[in-house]
C-alpha cells in the first residue's frame, strides 16, 4: 500500500471515530436504546442465518441468494437468486452444506430440528403449488437434488418424481393422463431404487427392453399405459426380490430416503475421484435442493433442454442450446434421442431436418431469450441453463457459470468487456491462465492428412493422435506406461472420469454437445468428437467399426475436436493461429502488468516463436544444449578429455566459430532485447563417449590410445555428478572453456551489432555458491570482453555478467555475491532439488505419493514451495538488492510458466520471470493476474 494512501484511509477513521463519539455524547438516552435494540435485532438475524439449515425458495421470496454457494451449493444458490429476481422457477427448498457434514459425520443420521424444518419448507411449497404431498388426489412431486460449491457435474445422485405411489399415480392420472403418470411412476422406482436402494439399474433396464421387444416398439414413448403399468407392477417386484422388502409406498420416507442417498453420494468412489481430479476439499459436502417437479414429458406442449447464453465452444454471441419434446432432463443428457436445436444459431450437420424451439413452441422461446439475458446481465457472465416447459409455461430449474473451452473463454472475457458488462481487469481474471495451454496447441495439418472415415460433433476443440482403447481402465493404465491414447465409447459416463483425464482425446457414438463426453472434456481441455454415429464398438472383442473399417484396440487414430472428423492412422499436425480476441486480451495484460517475461530458448527458431508469442527476451540460453548436435559432440569431448592445455586449445578453436554463429543467429532472432546466456554448466560426463565406436573416435582424434582414454574416462567418473564438478566450478577449473564462450557472446554481438542488429547480451555464470567464484570469473569474462573489444576498436558491445541462484548457499550470502553481479536468475530447479535434498531426476519415483498422499499441496518442481524455497528466493532478493538496489532480479527455473509460481515470483519484487516459448502467453496472463489482485487489496 503507497503510503499516501495509507495516511489517507488513517484520518479517515480517525474522523470517523471522533464523529461517533461526539454523536454517542450528544444522543438522548431513548436514541441509545434504539441504537441497542437495532444492534441486537441485527445479530439476531445474522445468527438465525447462520444456524439456518433449511432455505426456502419460491413466489418470487427467498431465504438465500448467489453469494451463499458454501452453504447452499452452486445449485441452492442460484435457484434462490432467480426466485428473487422474479424468474419462474418452481418453489422449493435447499438443505445446507453443512447437514451433509454432520450427516456423514454421524453415520447417516439427519439432525430432528432440520427433519422439523424440512417439513416447515415442503409445506410452504404445497400451499404455492396447491397440492399435497402424498394426497392421492393431487399430489405434489419433487425432486431431490445434490448441489456441491463447485459444479460436479453427474458425480452425485438425483431422484425424480418422488411422492408417487399406488394411489397418488392414480391422481395424478387424474389431473395429467395415464399414460403419463405411469410413465413417471416407472421413473421413479427405477432412479430410487438405483440410487436409494442399490438396485442394479440394468435389471430396470433389461426389464423395459423387454416390454419394447413384446410390443414391437422402438422408443419407450410408443409404450401405452397399459405397457407401463405392467413395468411399474414387474418394476417393485425386481426391488422385493433385491431388497428383500416392499418398495416404500409412504412419501415421507421416500423423501428422508432420497435426502441420505444425496448426502450420502458425496462420498461415492467418483465424486471422490472428481475431487481429486479437480482439487475440490472433501469438508465441502453437497447441499441438497427438494423442489416442486414440473414436467416437460406431459404432452407435445411440453419439453425439457439445456442452454448456454454464448457458444461455449467458440464463445461468438449465439444463444446455443437443444431440447427435446416430450422428454424429461435426464432424457437430453443421456442423448437417447437426438436433440432438437433451440434456434437456428444451435443447428448442426445431424439436426438439418429437426424444427427448433424458436419455430414450434414461440412463446416459451421469446421468454426463454428474456431470460437469459437478463440471467447474463445480472450474472455478468456466460450461464449454462437448464429449462422446462410444462403446457406451454416455462419454467428456469437451474443456471450456472457455463464451462467453456479456452478459446471460448477468452473471446467471451474479451466481447464483455468490450460490451462494457465487465472491466478490462475481470477481463484478465476471467482466463484461466494454466489453461492458455490449450490455445497453443498445434492442429492437424489438413493437407497431409489421412482422409476422413467418420464425422461426429465437435464437441470440445483440438486435435488428438493416439492408440485406440475401449474402456477407461485401459486408457489409465496405457497412459500410464507413457502411451497417448483415444479413449473410444458408446456414451461415457461419470465412471469413466479417470481414463477420460488419461486420455489425449475422447471419441463418442451417442449423445449430443451437451452430453457428458461433451461437457467433461471441455472442462477438462481435452478434444472431444461425440454422437459419432457410424461408430460401433463391441466391447468384448476390442474392437470397433468406423463405418465400413474395422479398428482395434491398439490401432492408431486421430480425431478432430474443432471439426468433429475422425481419421485412421496418424495425422501431422500444425502450429495455430490465435484469434483477435487472443491478441486483444494479451494487449491488456501487457498494459497492466509489471513483470517483464522472457523465454527459455537455445536455438533461434525457439526465439522467434517464443518472440511471436511476447517474449520479452532470453532469460536462458543452455549453451550446452548446442555442444550435442552432430558435428560438435567429437569436438567437445576432445575438449573435455584432453590430457593437456594445448589440445584444450586446439579442441577451444574448433568449438569457438560454431558457438558464435549460434549467439549470432539468436542475437538476429532477439533484435532490441536482451539475452542472457549461460556458460557451461552441466557435469562433464554427460558428454562422454559410451560406446566403443565413440571412444575410438576421440580417441584417434586426439592421438591418444585407447587404453590412455578408456583411463581418462573413468577419471571423471563422479559418486555425484550434480553435487560434483560442474556448472561455475568447471569454470574454476577449466577457464579457458569459459573464456571461449565468452569471446564468442561478445564477438558474436560485435558482429550483429555492425549489422544493425541492437544486441544486449548477457552472461550468466551458474551453480555458484560462494561470492569468490563469481569474484574470480567476472574477472576471467571483463578480461576477455576487453580483448575483443579492443580487437574491435569502436564497439559498444559490453555485455553484463551475473549470475544464477540455485544454490541454497548462494541465496543466503546473496548480499556479498550481489558485489560481483549485474543481475541475478534465480535458478529454482536445482534451488528446489537443492533445498529440498530432492534428485531432480529421481523425484517422480515416489513424490506423487506426498501429493496424492496430502503431505505437500503440489509437486514443488511443478509450482514453488512458497514457504520454503520460495523464502530462499525472497532473502535473496532483499540481501541481493540491499547491496545493489538496481540489481536485476529474473527468475528461470521450470516455475517461470507456472501461473502460481509467477504470482509469487511478482510479489516479491522479481523484474522478470523466463519460460519455455509456449508458456509465455501463459505468464503473460498469470503476471497480470498478479498486478490485478495487487489493485484490488490496494498495494
Ligand atoms: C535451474 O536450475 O533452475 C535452471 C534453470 O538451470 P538448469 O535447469 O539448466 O539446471
Ligand atoms: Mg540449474
Amino acid at each position: 500500500m503507497s503510503a499516501r494512501k495509507s495516511t489517507g484511509r488513517k484520518k479517515k477513521a480517525a474522523a470517523k471515530k471522533t464523529a461517533s463519539k461526539k454523536g454517542v455524547r450528544a444522543g438522548s438516552q431513548a436514541s441509545k436504546r434504539a441504537n441497542a435494540k437495532r444492534r441486537a435485532d441485527k445479530s439476531a438475524a445474522a445468527k438465525a442465518a447462520s444456524q439456518r439449515r433449511v432455505f426456502f425458495f419460491g413466489g418470487g421470496k427467498a431465504d438465500g441468494h448467489a453469494g451463499m454457494k458454501e452453504l447452499l451449493g452452486g445449485k441452492g444458490a442460484n435457484l434462490a437468486e432467480m426466485t428473487s429476481l422474479g424468474i419462474p422457477v418452481p418453489p422449493g427448498f435447499t438443505i445446507s452444506t453443512d447437514v451433509c457434514s454432520d450427516f456423514n459425520r454421524r453415520s447417516g443420521k439427519l439432525p430432528v430440528a432440520v427433519k422439523a424444518d424440512v417439513l416447515t419448507a415442503l409445506a410452504n411449497v404445497e400451499k404455492l403449488m396447491d397440492l399435497r404431498f402424498g394426497d392421492p388426489e393431487r399430489p405434489l412431486l419433487v425432486s431431490v437434488r445434490s448441489g456441491a460449491r463447485a459444479s460436479m457435474p453427474g458425480m452425485m445422485d438425483t431422484v425424480l418424481n418422488l411422492g408417487l405411489n399406488d394411489d397418488t399415480v392414480i391422481g395424478l392420472a387424474k389431473m395429467a393422463d395415464e399414460r403419463f403418470a405411469y410413465d413417471s411412476y416407472r421413473r421413479f422406482v427405477q432412479m430410487y431404487g438405483d440410487v436409494v436402494l442399490d438396485v442394479p439399474h440394468d435389471r430396470f433396464e433389461q426389464r423395459l427392453e423387454a416390454e419394447k421387444e413384446t410390443r414391437g416398439v422402438d422408443q419407450d414413448m410408443d409404450l401405452s399405459a397399459a405397457d407401463l403399468k405392467r413395468v411399474v407392477r414387474d418394476y417393485l417386484e425386481i426391488v422385493r426380490e433385491a431388497t428383500g422388502a416392499v418398495f416404500p409406498q409412504d412419501p415421507q420416507e421416500q423423501l428422508w430416503g432420497a435426502i441420505g442417498a444425496v448426502f450420502g453420494s458425496w462420498e461415492n468412489q467418483r465424486a471422490i475421484a472428481y475431487r481429486r481430479l479437480n482439487d475440490i476439499p472433501d469438508d465441502w459436502g453437497t447441499a441438497v435442493n427438494v423442489q416442486s417437479m414440473v414436467f416437460g414429458n406431459m404432452g407435445d406442449n411440453c419439453a425439457t433442454g439445456v442452454a448456454f447464453t454464448r457458444n461455449p465452444s467458440t464463445g461468438e454471441k449465439n444463444f446455443y442450446g437443444e431440447y427435446l419434446k416430450n422428454a424429461q432432463g435426464e432424457d437430453v443428457v443421456a442423448g437417447i434421442r437426438t436433440p432438437q436445436p433451440i434456434n437456428e444459431e444451435s443447428r448442426a450437420e445431424d439436426t438439418r431436418e429437426l424444427p427448433t424451439l424458436e419455430a414450434e413452441m414461440p412463446k416459451a422461446y421469446r421468454e426463454l431469450v428474456k431470460i437469459y439475458k437478463r440471467l447474463e446481465k445480472h450474472y455478468r457472465d456466460m450461464q449454462d441453463i437448464e429449462f422446462t416447459i410444462q403446457d406451454g409455461t416455462l419454467w428456469m430449474l437451474q443456471t450456472r457459470s457455463g464451462k467453456r473451452t479456452t478459446g471460448a473463454a477468452v473471446q467471451i472475457a474479451v466481447d464483455m468487456a468490450r460490451e462494457r458488462l465487465i472491466t478490462k481487469e475481470e477481463a484478465i481474471g476471467r482466463v484461466d491462465a494454466n489453461s492458455l495451454d490449450q490455445l497453443l496447441h498445434p492442429t492437424i495439418n489438413r493437407s497431409e492428412a489421412p482422409p476422413v472415415v467418420a464425422r461426429g460433433l465437435p464437441a470440445s476443440p483440438g486435435a488428438a493422435v493416439g492408440e485406440v482403447v475401449l474402456s477407461a481402465e485401459a486408457a489409465e493404465a496405457k497412459a500410464k506406461g507413457g502411451a497417448k491414447v483415444i479413449l473410444c465409447r458408446t456414451e461415457t459416463s461419470p465412471e469413466d472420469i479417470v481414463g477420460m483425464n488419461a486420455a489425449e482425446g475422447i471419441l463418442t457414438a451417442k449423445g449430443g454437445m451437451t452430453s457428458h463426453a461433451a461437457v467433461v472434456a471441455r472442462g477438462m481441455g481435452k478434444c472431444c468428437v461425440a454422437g459419432c454415429g457410424a461408430l460401433a464398438i463391441n466391447y468384448e472383442q476390442g474392437v470397433m467399426r468406423i463405418g465400413e473399417h474395422l479398428v482395434r484396440e491398439g490401432d492408431v487414430i486421430t480425431v478432430d475436436g474443432s471439426s468433429g472428423e475422425v481419421m485412421l492412422g496418424e495425422a501431422p499436425t500444425v502450429t495455430p493461429e490465435l484469434g483477435g480476441a487472443f491478441s486483444q486480451l494479451m494487449k491488456w495484460t501487457d498494459k497492466i502488468r509489471r513483470l517483464r517475461v522472457r523465454t527459455n530458448a537455445d536455438t533461434p527458431h525457439d526465439a522467434e516463436v517464443a518472440r511471436s508469442f511476447g517474449a520479452e527476451g532470453i532469460g536462458l540460453c543452455r549453451t550446452e544444449h548446442m555442444f550435442f548436435e552432430p558435428g560438435r559432440i567429437l569436438a567437445v569431448r576432445e575438449m573435455i578429455l584432453a590430457s593437456d592445455g594445448v589440445s584444450r586449445e586446439v579442441a577451444l578453436a574448433k568449438l569457438l566459430p560454431m558457438q558464435r554463429s549460434d549467439f549470432e543467429g539468436i542475437f538476429r532472432a532477439m533484435d532490441g532485447l536482451p539475452v542472457t546466456v549461460r556458460l557451461l554448466d552441466p557435469p562433464l560426463h554427460e558428454f562422454l563417449p559410451h560406446s566403443e565406436e565413440d571412444i575410438q573416435a576421440v580417441a584417434d582424434s586426439l592421438g591418444r590410445s585407447l587404453g590412455d582414454l578408456r583411463h581418462a574416462l573413468e577419471s571423471l567418473h563422479e559418486f555425484n555428478p550434480m553435487l560434483g564438478h560442474r556448472g561455475c566450478r568447471l569454470g574454476i577449473t577449466f577457464p579457458e572453456i569459459y573464456a571461449m564462450q565468452v569471446r564468442a557472446i561478445t564477438e558474436a554481438a560485435v558482429n550483429v551489432s555492425r549489422d544493425g542488429v541492437r544486441v544486449k547480451p548477457e552472461i550468466m555464470i551458474p551453480l555458484v555458491s560462494h561470492e569468490k567464484e563469481l569474484e574470480r570469473l567476472r574477472a576471467l569474462a571483463e578480461q576477455v570482453i576487453a580483448d575483443v573489444r579492443q580487437e574491435n576498436k569502436g564497439t559498444r558491445v559490453r555485455p553484463t555478467i551475473g549470475t544464477m541462484i540455485e544454490v541454497p548457499r548462494a541465496a543466503l550470502t546473496a548480499d556479498r555475491i550481489a558485489a560481483h553481479a549485474d543481475f541475478f536468475s534465480f535458478g529454482t530447479n536445482d534451488l528446489t532439488q537443492m533445498a529440498y535434498a530432492l534428485s531432480r531426476d529421481d523425484a517422480g519415483n515416489f513424490l506423487p505419493d506426498y501429493v496424492e498422499g496430502g503431505l505437500i499441496d503440489a509437486d514443488p518442481f511443478v509450482s514453488i514451495d512458497v514457504g520454503g524455497v520460495g523464502q530462499l528466493v525472497q532473502y535473496g532478493v532483499e540481501r541481493g538488492r540491499a547491496t545493489r538496489p538496481d540489481l536485476k532480479l529474473g527468475i528461470c527455473g521450470e516455475h517461470g510458466g507456472d501461473p502460481a509460481s509467477v504470482r509469487f515470483f511478482a510479489s516479491v519484487g522479481l523484474d522478470y520471470v523466463s519460460c519455455s516459448p509456449y508458456r509465455v502467453p501463459l505468464a503473460r496472463l498469470a503476471a497480470a493476474q498478479a498486478a490485478v489482485m495487487d489493485l484490488e487489496e490496494g498495494t
